[in-house]
């Protein structure tokens, strides 16, 4: 594995150079200690471009074959791993119990490698709503849920989601009632967060393999709430 790979497994791309995040977290965790601090400090995109166009001048891949993997990672990968660990907390309550204590460790009965990362779980419920942001650039736990998406990284989603999270969520279609508790977990380059969301209504005769199809992205994001699944 070359220098650029291990970059690229590493970290999350785009900007780097976690100092302290601009808002509160709610977990103790020193920026400053972070021991890729300072190999990070290059933006890789210009690398990252210069290799693919390399790559592809060369004939060795070429650019569908790079969106076919993109969209592969991003659309069938990710999101799935993210969903069947859901599908099984719903199932599963002594796994769901493992899950919300130790996500690392629950989540290694999977045949998915967890990453490097560490993963915290965060489960949503009447009274609590989660969500997920990384203020400062675009953390996300790639191996449960994929690539993040385009939103994810933008200016907007990231500031805002911290000062009025209530707002941004009625934009994505999330309208929480006044006495639902908003928590927004701020994602770092060692912490990553995924949101346990509610199993539907409609849902109660699902089994586990059932369920994986009922799981978005977004839900486990916290930026959408599962509606009920109706007989059809
Ligand atoms: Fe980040």
């Amino acid at each position: 594995m070359t220098h650029d790979d291990h970059d690229h497994e590493e970290h999350d791309g785009y900007e780097h150079g976690h100092g302290d995040h601009p808002y509160g977290h709610d977990h103790d965790h020193d920026h400053a200690h972070d021991p890729h601090e300072g190999v990070t400090a290059d933006d890789p995109r210009p690398r990252a471009r210069a290799l693919q166009s390399l790559l592809v001048e060369k004939g060795l891949v070429s650019t569908d074959a790079i969106d076919e993997a993109i969209t592969a990672y991003e659309q069938e990968i990710g999101p799935l791993n993210g969903a069947r660990v859901v599908a099984r907390a719903w199932t599963d309550e002594a796994f769901r119990e493992r899950l919300l204590e130790d996500a690392d460790d629950a989540i290694a009965e999977f045949d998915f490698d967890v990453g490097v990362q560490h993963v915290e779980v965060k489960e949503n419920s009447p009274q609590r709503h989660n969500a997920v942001v990384c203020t400062l650039c675009s953390c996300y736990p790639w191996s449960l849920l994929g690539l993040p998406p385009t939103w994810y990284k933008t200016p907007a989603y990231r500031s805002r989601m911290v000062r009025e999270p209530r707002a941004v969520l009625s934009e994505f279609g999330v309208e929480l009632d006044d006495d639902t508790e908003v928590q927004v977990w701020d994602s770092s380059s060692e912490i990553r967060y995924m949101v346990l969301p509610q199993r539907p209504p409609g849902t109660e005769g699902m089994d586990e393999e059932e369920l994986r199809e009922v799981v978005t992205r977004d839900a486990m994001i916290g930026v959408e709430r599962l509606e009920g699944v109706s007989d059809a």
